[in-house]
């Protein structure tokens, strides 16, 4: 048959997923969790947690689809969702937002990430200024929207960029930077500098700041998270996302977020619309309860996954990997160069045999021409009953025999 035309091959070719025979592979999550299922391994590689979140959120949705709540809801998300969003805002971070013109509920970050990159780029005049390694899904994105990204080496083992390579970065081609912090995989929270030369590039060059904080709620050490849209002179030119899937463990609920000036909301929305038009109608009361709950689950889902953090470390340094230490997300890198690993796609494929472990490696967050920068590293989840990840500590220390 003759290849199939389309966007789906820049697409494909943007995530790194497009074959040597021409046909799409799958997202190293998938692929990954497959291994696991197929091999029995402990799953470290798909950043998902084994429990549920808080049962009274559970409750709400159940209680949602009993009550009826099974038809679309409104085009921007429920009024309360919406409502919940804003005094979560004003609560956490002091951002004042209207609810009716300048907060959309979306399936997901995903749906949120998409949406907002498809809106706001146009063609291969604008570029995309990302931090590299990046969520997968950006490069996709950036590549079905046929603009250009630009990635930012993050150097293990801080994982800050170099504000001399940011700078050189941004430009007036410039359309956004995207910021994920707390950052997937590396675990860095972007320290104060960068925090500032983000915002005063953008200003510079009038480039929109698009914030991905899936992970907001889950910072180590003390430290609270500070969304870039608080920053001085931000505000105006920041599309904020975030999603209740990490926050209340319930990734397969897929309701996210945007946030900010109207006007950009509603150009997300203009393309959101025709993505789902809408989701997860009785999953949304549930998330406005979730985001409405006392400051002591915030603060007390933090702690436990720090603990997690650190059990996972110990158990990867007690193997006889180097770890950087995560400063918040779900995920810790270990660089396996210290057990002969020069290959962390192969060192990961083959662990599950070698360790009973899935984990994932870092070289699928990058663009092909950076590899080798990031040939040895991995990727490893916390996200896991304490037993869990007991047990992999314990079979990853055959590593080291
Ligand atoms: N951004 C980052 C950095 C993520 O790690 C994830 C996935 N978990 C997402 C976006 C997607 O979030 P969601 O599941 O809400 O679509
Ligand atoms: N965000 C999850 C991770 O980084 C995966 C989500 C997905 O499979 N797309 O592991």
């Amino acid at each position: 048959m003759q290849a199939i035309p389309g966007a789906w091959r820049r697409t494909a070719t943007g995530a790194g997923l497009l074959g040597p025979d021409g046909s799409p592979a799958p997202t190293i999550f998938a692929e990954m969790t497959a291994l696991a299922a197929r091999t029995g391994a402990i799953n470290l590689g798909q950043g998902f947690p084994d429990e549920d979140g808080p049962s009274q959120i559970l409750e709400v949705a159940r209680q949602a689809i009993a009550d009826g709540v099974n038809q679309y809801p409104p085009g921007r998300g429920i009024g309360d969702l919406r409502a919940a969003i804003a005094e979560h805002q004003q609560r956490f971070y002091g951002i004042d937002l209207d609810p009716e013109r300048e907060v959309l509920v979306t399936a997901g970050a995903t749906e949120a990430l998409a949406a907002t990159l498809l809106a706001l780029l146009d063609g291969p005049d604008d570029e995309v200024v990302v931090f590299e390694p990046f969520y997968d899904s950006y490069a996709a994105c950036v590549a079905l929207a046929g603009a250009r990204l630009v990635p930012v080496p993050l150097a293990w083992p801080d994982f800050q960029p170099d504000l001399d390579d940011l700078r050189r970065a941004v430009t007036d081609r410039t359309r956004i930077i995207l910021v994920n912090d707390p950052h997937n995989p590396t675990g860095a929270v972007f320290s104060d500098e960068v925090r500032t030369e983000i915002v005063r590039l953008a200003e510079r060059h009038d480039a929109i700041i698009v914030t991905d904080e899936v992970y907001e709620h889950l910072v180590f050490d003390g430290v609270r998270h500070r969304p870039l849209a608080a920053e001085p002179g931000a505000a105006q030119r920041t599309v904020s996302i975030s999603s209740g899937g990490k926050t209340f463990s319930a990734t397969g609920w897929k309701i996210g977020w945007v946030s900010g000036p109207a006007a950009l909301v509603d150009a997300v929305l203009a393309v959101k619309q025709f993505l789902t038009y809408v989701n997860g109608a009785p999953f949304q009361p549930a998330i406005a309860a979730g985001l409405r709950l006392p400051d002591e689950f915030f603060a007390e889902i933090a702690a436990t996954l720090q603990r997690k953090r650190d059990l996972l470390g110990d158990g990867l340094r007690a193997a006889g990997l180097e770890v950087a230490v995560s400063r918040g997300s779900y995920f810790t890198v270990a660089d396996a160069a210290s057990l002969g690993a020069t290959d962390a796609q192969e060192f990961c494929r083959a662990l599950p045999e070698r360790a009973g472990v899935v984990a994932i490696p870092l070289t699928a967050f990058v663009t092909p021409a950076n590899r080798a920068r990031y040939a040895t590293l991995v990727r490893f989840a916390a996200c896991k009953r304490v037993e869990v990840l007991t047990e992999a500590s314990v079979r990853l220390s055959s590593l080291s025999r």
